[in-house]
């Protein structure tokens, strides 16, 4: 006897394939609780695992990006992005072979790690396939805009074949409800897919997660196939919306009415109400490449005043666990999941839970790994990150953003450069990989400012009290409804020379002119840039960024039973 299934929760591309996101497996969990039907899928995964084989590489590489150049002939721009993909692709299809990259994945899925590290042609083979992970968000973006385009080209290639055949199947199941998570990297695909599902699915389809959060009615407003949206934590609300609670009375819905207004109810989100323990049952946990596991000790930042910053506005407040619910959790996973490589998605870890959990870990002798990111608070004793590392918190990535004194100031990121430098030594004493957020043009940065972070970072990195991890990099985002974008529409601000408003629906990056002496940063940037690659050659440290996040934590981990590794952290 088939069993009816009330909701199918979906999450589509772009997103990282090294682990898996917290988002639908939480929500699952919330909806098992309360006996509701639910199948998961991670859509992107399961993509990634079929285009990361010899036979689909080899399409795209010789079929689908080199018509692709054609279609772009009369656009200089596009061509060129789209050629180096191939001439990159081809590349590393002459000199190690698209099968030994399948292979090298094979060995991931496997987790052999210490098979892959001690080898110096599986590492290398390891680190290119991340690269190309991250490559492929390109051929799906490209994949999909094309077929929206309607474009000849686009009609069969093995993006569109998949991504149909996978329509057609959630259609089959017939649930009441399909429900998509969505980040702005998964926006396209998800309006692609909801809108093609709409013609052969009569149930209802919803969005929720952070992109909605941020977007808000405009899901509802401009795209008809999508029937309600859900703003900030949905747990409470999408339960009781697929129990048949009437929409009208839910808080934190955007819907149509009877007659076809808009309506919002604002999110008013009861924190004891919350769902943590994640439940991945029917989660394709095989096809990522790295065995780590996603939990969270709080939600929202308990800080929450950098000026620049949004990620706190996913949350209705902060609030955080116990650490015995968090540490629960984890020896649930372990037992259950067999692994031992966890990543802490809180904003930021806060120094009093992130202690608690830690001597609760080490109370329980669990022998984890973990990845979190912290901010440097003045509480971080030698003492207190002494107690960290023994629990098992291996990597820490700190917000730090910028090394000038004035600007954090500015920033109000409420840290000193001193304590700062004082806490990366005492942890990287304690056996702590440090990783040190940054980005470059703060209003007002000057060259000096930037020479500041330059020279703090690469002193650290020279020392090896940081990880070499180049997010410095990075430009400032001036991000919709930061505090910076408010200030910044003042009137009499001259916070950027000139700033842009939003000119399309789903904006949420606010383009601004630099001041004239930025080529000079640039020019800096790239002297730095240059030092640094020979230093992490020299080393024959990895390149770690989105894509491969937790890998340290595995390297970290079999280089501490293994001295022959042919890469390193730090
Ligand atoms: S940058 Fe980090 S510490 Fe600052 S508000 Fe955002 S999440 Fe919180």
């Amino acid at each position: 006897m088939s069993v009816e299934i009330d909701i199918i929760l979906l999450k589509l591309p772009n997103h990282n394939i090294d682990y898996p996101s917290l988002s639908i497996p939480t929500l699952t969990r919330a909806l098992r609780n309360d006996g509701i039907t639910v199948i998961q899928q991670d859509v992107n995964v399961e993509l990634k695992d079929i285009l990361l084989t010899q036979r689909c590489l080899e399409e795209i590489t010789y079929e689908f990006l080199p018509a692709i150049c054609e279609y772009f002939i009369s656009d200089p721009e596009e061509y060129t992005r789209v050629k180096n993909m191939v001439i990159y692709l081809n590349n590393i299809d002459t000199t190690i072979g698209f099968g030994a990259l399948e292979s090298v994945k094979s060995q991931l899925l496997e987790r052999k790690y210490k098979q892959i590290f001690t080898s110096t042609e599986s590492s290398n083979n390891t680190l290119i396939l991340f690269t190309i992970a991250s490559l492929l968000h390109n051929v799906i973006d490209l994949a999909i805009t094309l077929d929206e385009l309607n474009a000849p080209i686009a009609q069969d290639n093995v993006v569109i074949r998949f991504m149909k055949d996978k329509i057609k199947s959630i259609a089959a199941i017939n649930s009441r409800i399909v429900s998509f998570s969505v980040l702005d990297i998964q926006r396209k695909a998800t309006l692609w897919f909801a809108k093609r599902l709409r013609k052969v699915y009569q149930g209802t389809i919803v969005v929720g997660g952070p992109d909605v959060s941020i977007f808000r009615d405009n899901f509802i407003r401009h795209y008809p196939f999508i029937n309600v949206a859900f703003l900030k934590e949905s747990e409470v609300s999408l339960v009781k919306f697929v129990q048949g609670v009437p929409v009208d009375t839910i808080d934190g819905v955007i819907y149509r009415d009877i007659d076809g207004t808009v309506r919002i109810n604002e999110p008013k989100h009861e924190p004891s109400n919350s769902v943590y323990r994640p439940d991945f049952d029917g989660f394709p946990l095989d096809k990522f490449l790295l065995p780590t596991l996603p939990i969270s000790a709080s939600r929202g930042c308990k800080w929450a005043i950098c000026k620049f910053c949004v990620h706190h506005q996913t949350y209705t407040s902060y609030y955080e666990r116990t650490a015995s619910a968090v540490v629960d959790d984890i020896e649930y996973f372990v037992q259950k999941y067999h692994t031992r490589y966890f990543h802490f998605t809180d904003d930021m870890l806060d120094i009093t839970i992130g202690t608690a959990i830690a001597r609760e870990l080490i109370q329980r002798g669990l022998d984890i790994n973990i990845l979190t990111y912290a901010r440097f608070q003045n509480g971080f004793t030698p003492e207190i990150l002494d107690l960290w590392a023994r629990g098992g918190i291996k990597v820490i990535e700190w917000g730090l953003e910028s090394a000038s004194p004035r600007m954090l100031k500015e920033m109000a990121k409420g840290i000193s450069i001193e304590k700062v430098q004082t806490i990366l030594k005492d942890s990287r004493e304690k056996g702590i990989l440090n990783k040190l957020m940054l980005f470059h043009n703060y209003p007002s940065e000057t060259i000096d400012d930037f020479e500041q972070t330059v020279d703090f970072l690469e002193k650290n990195i020279e020392e090896r009290n940081v990880r070499p991890f180049f997010t410095i990099r990075n430009k400032l985002e001036l991000r919709l409804n930061s505090e910076l974008d408010h200030l910044s529409q003042q009137a009499n601000q001259t916070i950027f020379p000139k700033r842009w408003n939003t000119s399309s629906i789903f904006q949420s990056k606010i383009e601004y002119e630099d001041t004239p002496d930025y080529p000079v940063k640039l020019h800096k940037l790239e002297a730095f840039l240059g030092r640094m690659q020979h230093l992490v050659s020299s080393r024959r440290v990895f390149s770690t960024n989105d894509e491969n996040l937790t890998l340290d934590l595995v390297v970290l981990d079999v280089s501490a039973q293994e001295d022959k590794m042919c890469i390193q952290s730090i």
